[in-house]
């Protein structure tokens, strides 16, 4: 086999040919030695990643209009031949072998949508972070985010193995986590993938802070900063001891010089990042109450240092995009302000309280409510929600994308995956005519349990908006199941009728019969299965992970339905036998089931108590 690049030297065309030879070196039959050309194109103005596929047995042309997208149309050759990449992991592909006739391809496609990505939650290893990154631009995706200026939170939750007392806590620094942003910024630079940074945390920095996630600081509030922060009640200080939670007095120009300060000289420094998102505070009703501040409101500030951002970013000649967050109180549209060069900025429309049980209604009409300081309460209809952002649109017509949360939380929910899948795939079909221009999700990267299909069907509809969900599920199921494949989806299927996304999520009465009914049924069809299935697991494989999601979905469904039934404190008792359990089965099951965060969600929000 032999590749030409008929451009430039480049990390990512060097990288696109090496998985091309290695992928076909694996399928085709030894001997075969097509030739093939991987080119660039100029991009048009505003074209989203585009590539062509041209291949017959003698080999052809793969061209995209810019390194990212030859490197995707490889991807999608692979997948027009048969591969399937069903979950993060090399271990976990699908790729057959095929005769020298087979290889042909006439592919012509113009990503749906610009932004098609996915941010860092959960708790994650080194490993889980660079499987996901290697995931991402085979099903089409083309960015990633790793929030704070560095992952280690997330990294932090798995080294300590917060919420796993089985597992003995490892030690992890700063400068650890640091090493491994650099690590996974290198394997993203190598598959051209737009990198988003930071996001939440900036607050807390202009107090001294160093704000990476969202713990409480021991440290006390330096007496000569405490006039920056936000006046609750009269006092100033940190809230609930969280500078990421803290909000800023953004009357006072040391907190808007010091604010303007880090995000300019962050960018300066940073000129790798694509896309640096400048959020407030991560809580809400609790932003400042001094008369100065009073006579404005949040957005209004934000939208004054947004400008400010811009001004010393376009003096210092930086394109950095700055990404800004329709959220909490920011879903208010500012009254006065407006942004000057909206080129600057991507509007970033985060509805984190909205329901999963439907999709976006683009035609749906709804009105928002006024806003009163520190008392607003956060839209869970999608209808208000959707009011929010049409309301920010009057005013701003730039690019936008959606930053949604199905895997977020929610999909504790849907025990069986196909609903949330289906909602994730509705939802972004419905993005143009939300007028947003893609998608990035909020989420868990140990995603995968049962399965990985609500991830593979969001890239690849963010890629084609036009893809068919019925079509994705059946070769998804096929890929990672083999022949049980109908066995798995009709059990799945069946999980996913009686899902209570937003139940688990906190949203709806803690009491409720219609709940404690849904999960009795899904306690039911776990036990039925489980008895009319082999339990011996084939390795780590899907199935192997399915039938360990049966045992684990059936015991979250018993403590379901007894919280569900106000049982609480038997359902307290069923809760923590699901933990007992899926806490010793971590390491077998590791990159499929977040064991940290679903005990998190599961008390934080559901209602648990242990
Ligand atoms: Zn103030």
């Amino acid at each position: 086999m032999s590749i030409t690049v008929t451009h430039a030297p480049d990390d990512t065309l060097a990288f696109a040919a090496a998985e091309l030879q290695s992928y076909l070196g694996r399928m085709l039959p030894a001997g075969a030695a097509p030739a093939f050309a991987l080119a660039v194109r100029a991009p048009q103005v505003g074209e989203n990643d585009a590539f062509r596929v041209d291949v017959s047995p003698a080999g052809g042309v793969i061209e995209g209009n810019c390194p990212r997208a030859v490197l995707l149309g490889v991807y999608d050759l692979l997948h027009s031949l048969g591969c399937r990449f069903w979950a993060p992991g090399r271990d976990k592909e699908l790729v057959p072998a095929i005769g020298l006739e087979d290889l042909s391809a006439r592919i012509r496609r113009t990503a749906s949508y610009r932004h098609r990505g996915v941010c860092i939650e959960g708790a994650d290893s080194r490993e889980n972070i660079l499987a996901f990154i290697d995931w991402l631009p085979k099903l089409g995706f083309n960015s990633f985010f790793l929030q704070f200026k560095n992952p280690y939170p997330f990294l932090a939750r798995w080294r300590r193995h917060e919420h796993n007392p089985l597992l003995p806590p490892e030690p992890i620094t700063v400068a650890d986590g640091a090493a491994v942003m650099a690590e996974a910024q290198g394997e993203m630079a190598r598959r051209g993938l737009a990198l988003h940074k930071v996001g939440h945390g900036w607050t807390g920095q202009a107090l001294g802070y160093e704000a990476l996630g969202w713990s409480p600081d021991a440290a006390p509030l330096a007496e000569e900063l405490r006039p920056l922060a936000a006046e609750l009640d009269g006092v100033r200080g940190l809230y609930h001891g969280v500078p990421a939670e803290t909000n800023l007095c953004l009357s006072n120009p040391q907190a808007r010089e010091r604010l303007i300060s880090l995000v300019t000289d962050y960018a300066r420094q940073a000129p790798e990042v694509d896309y640096l998102h400048f959020w407030m505070a991560d809580y809400y009703n609790n932003v400042c109450e001094c008369p100065a501040c009073r006579r404005t409101t949040l957005s209004d500030q934000y939208v004054s240092l947004l400008n400010e951002i811009d001004r010393r970013l376009t003096e210092a000649g930086l394109d950095t995009r700055i990404v800004f967050l329709l959220y909490q109180e920011l879903l208010w549209p500012p009254v006065r302000e407006r942004l000057i060069h909206p080129d600057r900025f991507v509007m970033m429309f985060a509805p984190i309280s909205r329901t999963f049980q439907r999709s976006y209604d683009p035609d749906a009409a709804g009105t928002i409510p006024p806003y009163r300081r520190n008392r607003i309460t956060l839209p869970g209809s999608l209808e208000e929600n959707l009011a929010f952002l049409r309301r920010w649109q009057e005013i701003f017509d730039g690019d936008s994308f959606l930053y949604d949360y199905p895997l977020g939380r929610a999909h504790y929910g849907d025990l069986g995956y196909v609903h949330i899948a289906r909602i994730i795939h509705r939802d972004i079909r419905r993005l143009r005519r939300l007028g947003l221009n893609g998608y990035v999700s909020c989420q868990e990267l140990r995603a995968g349990s049962p399965n990985f299909l609500p991830n593979y069907v969001m890239g690849r509809t963010l890629l084609d908006a036009d893809a068919d969900f019925d079509a994705l599920t059946r070769e998804y199921f096929s890929a990672a199941y083999g022949p049980r494949a109908d066995r798995a989806r009709e059990f799945l299927e069946a999980l996913s009728a009686c899902q209570l996304c937003d139940y688990v999520n906190g949203s709806g009465p803690r009491t409720d019969p219609s709940v404690a009914a849904a999960a009795d049924r899904a306690q039911a069809l776990c036990q039925t299965f489980l008895s009319e299935n082999d339990p011996a697991p084939d390795g780590s494989g899907a199935w192997g992970a399915l039938l360990h999601h049966a045992r684990y979905a059936a015991l979250l469904a018993r403590a379901l339905g007894l919280l569900a039934r106000g049982r609480t404190e038997e359902a307290n008792g069923a809760w923590g036998e699901m933990a007992a359990f899926i806490r010793a089965e971590e390491m077998a099951y590791q990159p499929w089931l977040d064991v940290y965060r679903v005990q998190d969600v599961t008390t934080v929000y559901t209602g648990f108590q242990p």
